[in-house]
């Protein structure tokens, strides 16, 4: 048992080679710090594979699959198949990472929204939610999100990075907003601010480790443990204690993705 409220990382990428061969301990020290679950994420057909291999030998993890905006010109009919048949293992709980990146902008615009509608179709599909990935591109996001978005189970604004009138926008077409590392960075005052708005019905927390860790890690190797100190900053922004932050988001992110709690031994 962990002397630190339960949490779920939402988001870690476990299948990079930061982890390679350390995963049953990554997941030890998660536990030790109260994160009993997390959520690993596919960015291309290979990773979400990986992610899905690990989620099915690890009880504790579930996965996502999906073609992350970098890799908008690999989504082929093909791919596309490949991935709803890896998007259909039960543990595999979403589509994603999908969106648009017009901030790194390394695949031309048009791709990038050819392989974020394919992608949503085939989520609406399969009934299952997204995890976006939206740096800069809110105005296409909103536009292509709002056609899908009736038919589209509740999803995830991974790594939210929009200011409160945006966040305003994703709650309203019925988004999560999942919280970075970030949050604990000095200068994140507009994170903070949505931090502190949000319903706390409408939060997750995140890692995406191995990126993005959070003080006093900042410029590390992020790992899901680390999870704890956004909890924590985002209970210190919203004047809450750890503990009912720590239990909603973790309610939050077991109804967006329909997962249970790990069995009690
Ligand atoms: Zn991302
Ligand atoms: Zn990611």
């Amino acid at each position: 048992m962990s002397l630190f409220p339960e949490l779920i990382d939402t988001h870690a990428h476990l299948d990079f080679p930061e982890y390679a061969d350390q995963i049953p301990a990554v997941i030890e020290r998660a536990l030790q710090a109260g994160v009993s679950q997390i959520v690993t994420i596919g960015i291309d057909i290979e990773t979400s594979r990986k992610a899905a291999r690990i989620a099915e030998i690890n009880a504790t993890i579930h996965a996502t699959a999906g073609i992350h905006p970098h890799g908008a010109f690999s989504l082929t009919v093909e791919a596309l198949r490949e991935l709803e048949n890896i998007a259909s293992a039960a543990k595999v709980v979403a589509l994603g990472e999908i969106g648009l990146d017009y901030y790194r902008d390394t695949q031309p615009r048009p791709i990038q929204m050819e392989c974020f509608t394919r992608q949503m179709e085939l989520a609406v599909k399969i009934a299952k939610p997204v995890v976006f990935h939206i740096r800069n591109a809110w105005e296409d996001f909103f536009r292509l999100a709002s056609q899908f978005a009736p038919s589209l189970a509740p999803s995830v604004m991974h790594c939210f990075s929009g200011d409160w009138a945006t966040a305003r926008r994703c709650l309203d077409m019925g988004f999560y907003l999942s919280i970075p590392g970030v949050v604990t960075f000095p200068k994140a005052e507009s994170l903070q601010e949505v931090a502190k708005r949000a319903p706390l019905d409408r939060l997750l927390v995140e890692t995406d480790s191995p990126y993005l860790a959070p003080v006093p890690y900042r410029g590390k190797t992020n790992e899901p443990a680390f999870v704890l100190h956004t909890a924590r900053k985002v209970a210190e922004c919203r004047k809450e204690s750890l503990e009912k932050v720590a239990a909603q988001t973790t309610q939050n992110a077991r109804t967006v993705f329909g997962i249970k709690a790990p069995m009690k031994e």
